[in-house]
């Protein structure tokens, strides 16, 4: 008997979306993400550029419209663009996109655009060269502005950037990052810190900068208007009458959005997570080395699964325990 070609949660959620991380490795150490002294997965445990084919293989033969490639970084992995254009083909799939921290983008823009990625999301949480050094604890910034320009030269159908806004470490360049992604014509969206490993270098309660002050910030300068577009994500969207960059806002902490959750992830061991804010998770890995090639199998054990999905994440639960797993091993 063949699976069902539709994934749905016992909450009626249809899942559409999968989060597959490729690598843990990383050639920065942001300070929200993980320690300096991180110790990196032994090359065995994690999956094959054959077994991220398959579960992308499953997953569409599942149902599942977009795949998002994350890490770590995945640009560290050099089958990177083997594995897109694997990926960008499959029957059903609408699009690959990719999360990445942009210091490598001057190489890769062009080969991933020519692979088949659609849309590219590139993190930059400032503009200051002191700054980028402190909060990625790498000198890098040059790099990634002009791995940026190499991406919007390369012609992809979306570029958003990703900023994770900090209290009195980068709270005022909200506007700046704004006029940066406007003055490109590309997105921008403004996320929350999450509590997602243990890390030791800022207090998360004293940083907590909310989507509502991002918002109250960007409209003193820019009247934002709501927009109605859906984008099957977390984020809510805004527009500037003056521009066509739209400005993005996830919020984890103030705006509960698990009721639309249409994604699930895989880790970088081939764990498949229910949801980012909690710790059960299946092991697809031990079913792909046992049937390697087989969707049929790891097909049963995601539909299964799936009846678990936990209907929220609990980050606003101040006693609850913290997730420990770093957002490096999830893909976020
Ligand atoms: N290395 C790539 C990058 O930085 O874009 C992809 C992986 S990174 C884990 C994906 C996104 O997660 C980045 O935009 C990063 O800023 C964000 N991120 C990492 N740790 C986070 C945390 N604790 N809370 C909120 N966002 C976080
Ligand atoms: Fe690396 Fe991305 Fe984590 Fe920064 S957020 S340490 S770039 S994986």
């Amino acid at each position: 008997m063949t699976t069902q070609n539709i994934l749905t949660d016992s909450f009626g959620r249809t899942i559409d979306y999968l989060r597959l991380s490729v690598t843990d490795r990383c050639d920065f150490r942001c300070v929200y993400c993980m320690s300096e002294d991180v110790r990196f997965l032994p090359r065995a445990q994690v999956l094959t550029l054959e077994e991220l084919a398959t579960l992308g293989q499953a997953f569409t033969e599942l149902g599942v419209k977009r795949i998002r490639l994350t890490g770590g970084e995945p640009l560290v992995r050099r089958d990177i663009v083997s594995l897109v254009s694997r990926i960008a083909v499959l029957p059903g799939l609408n699009e690959v996109t990719l999360t990445t921290n942009g210091s490598q983008l001057q190489e890769f823009a062009k080969p991933l655009q020519q692979a088949g990625l659609k849309r590219l999301n590139i993190s930059l949480d400032t503009l200051q060269q002191d700054r980028f050094s402190s909060l990625t604890r790498r000198n890098k910034l040059d790099q990634v502005l002009a791995g940026i320009d190499a991406a919007v030269a390369a012609g992809f159908e979306r570029i958003k950037l990703n900023a994770v806004i900090l209290k009195g470490r980068n709270d005022d360049e909200i506007v700046p990052l704004v006029e940066y992604a406007r003055e490109r014509g590309i997105d921008i969206s403004f996320i929350e810190e999450m509590p997602l490993g243990q890390i030791t270098e800022h207090d998360r309660a004293a940083t907590y900068c909310s989507s509502d002050e991002v918002q109250r910030v960007i409209s003193q300068q820019y009247p934002l208007v709501a927009s109605t577009e859906a984008t099957g994500g977390p984020s809510r969207y805004f527009r500037m009458a003056d521009s066509k960059s739209r400005v993005g806002l996830i919020s984890p902490h103030s705006h509960n959005f698990c009721g639309a959750c249409n994604r699930i992830r895989i880790t970088v061991e081939g764990q498949l997570l229910l949801c980012l804010g909690r710790e059960n998770a299946v092991d697809l890995r031990a079913i792909l080395r046992r049937y390697p090639g087989d969707t049929e199998p790891l097909k049963q054990a995601v539909v299964e699964a799936l009846q678990y999905k936990p209907e929220r994440h609990r980050f606003d639960v101040e006693d609850e325990p913290q997730i420990v797993r770093f957002m490096n091993m999830t893909g976020g």
